[in-house]
């Protein structure tokens, strides 16, 4: 089994190294390749998406991600900003499905920014889409000069677009995983103004008549958001597009304690998976070692549950996560008074420490 390794910028190379500790401490012979992609890959061969890199991803059974993006990119052209990189891999890779599963773990239940009745117990899952939507539309427009001169036209926009069988294919996604479930699917759209979140709706229903042992609903994205932070364990599994899902997962993710906490699988339909945690590269902590590596470790026990049929590996692997937050010990962004303060790598090794 062979897994691409890509930590890309920032924080991503930090915790990327302790994913690929307990990884390798599975002794489970995984062959790993690590390559260069965002700004490092940019900085190395002008591209942040170079040749070589998405063909290791595409030949791999799985892919470990970090992530990409620094401010200092900010003006690029789009095309060779760090971020294009994510974009181009599900593009290529075919990667429709994002899981972002928000458990809020018992003894997180203090770090998180709402009430603890509100949040003990929390188990959703939000299954975005990844390849539709606006990311994309034609942009047009040009951005603006530094010096705040518009150099062009002064005016930009995007287009949103969705397909049937684009909807009909993550439909099914959310439902067989609500199966597996509590059985209920909230699908959030915006058909009250858009089109294309008028067509979201009228397939997620038609697929839903296929499932009728879930229950559907529908909310519009504002009232969700209200709903996410208000009353978050009425959920079970959200199903949502590319851009309110982004938006949603992000808030969801504080619902936990930390982004830091939250993995991700984006899978295609063969099955082949990318595996990131949910947020991106910190430049503001980056190189400080203080980043929480567990939203990267859970992001690899995702891999092994999802495309390397691994799922002893998995739990011994969120089992070890538990046992780890259990014995009190905290990255900066989870802790609280009377907790033990630890570096990435304190992390890191305590994870191994507990899986052995
Ligand atoms: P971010 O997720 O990088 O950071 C948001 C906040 O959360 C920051 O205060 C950061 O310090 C904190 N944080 C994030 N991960 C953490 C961790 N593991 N441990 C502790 N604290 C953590 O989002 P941002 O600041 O909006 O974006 C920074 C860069 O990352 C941008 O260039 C953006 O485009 C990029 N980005 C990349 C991805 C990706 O690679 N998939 C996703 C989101 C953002």
């Amino acid at each position: 089994m062979k897994i691409a390794i890509l930590p890309g910028d920032g924080i991503g190379t930090e915790i990327v190294a302790e994913a690929v500790k307990v990884l390798q401490a599975l002794g489970l012979g995984f062959e790993m390749e690590t390559a260069l992609v965002g700004g490092a890959a940019y900085e190395a061969h002008g591209h942040p998406l170079p040749e070589a890199t998405l063909k290791l991803a595409m030949q791999a059974d799985a892919v470990l991600f970090g992530a990409v993006g620094d401010w200092k990119y900010d003006t690029l052209d789009r095309p060779l900003r760090p971020e294009q990189a994510i974009l181009g891999l599900r593009k290529n890779m075919g990667l429709f499905a994002n899981f972002r599963p928000a458990i809020c773990y018992e003894q997180l239940v203090d770090a998180s920014s709402l009430k603890p009745e509100l949040v003990a117990g929390l188990d959703i899952l939000i299954v975005r889409e990844l390849t539709g939507d606006i990311y994309f539309g034609q942009p047009r427009g040009r951005r603006v000069a530094t010096d705040g001169h518009f150099p062009g036209s002064e005016e930009a926009f995007d287009t949103m677009r969705y397909s049937l069988p684009e909807i009909e294919r993550i439909a099914h996604v959310a439902f067989q995983a609500a199966m597996k479930r509590s059985k209920r699917v909230t699908s959030v759209d915006k058909a009250n103004v858009l089109e294309t979140f008028q067509l979201w709706k009228d397939v997620v229903t038609e697929v839903g008549q296929q499932y009728p042992e879930v229950a559907l609903d529908h909310m519009y994205v504002d009232n969700a958001a209200m709903q996410l932070v208000k009353a978050p364990k009425k959920f079970d599994v959200l199903v949502t597009g590319n851009m309110f899902g982004d938006i949603l997962s992000d808030a969801a993710a504080m619902l936990t304690g930390s982004i830091g906490m939250l993995p991700s699988a984006s899978l295609n339909s063969k099955g082949q998976g990318l595996y990131e945690p949910s947020h991106g590269s910190a430049p503001d902590i980056a190189g400080k070692g203080i980043a929480n590596p567990l939203a990267t470790i859970l992001s690899a026990a995702m891999m092994l549950r999802f495309s390397l049929n691994q799922a002893a590996a998995a739990q011994r692997i969120e089992a070890a996560v538990k046992s780890v937050l259990q014995q009190g010990l905290r990255t900066a962004d989870i802790y609280s008074a009377g907790t033990t303060k630890v570096s990435t790598k304190q992390m890191g090794d305590a994870v191994l420490q507990a899986l052995r």
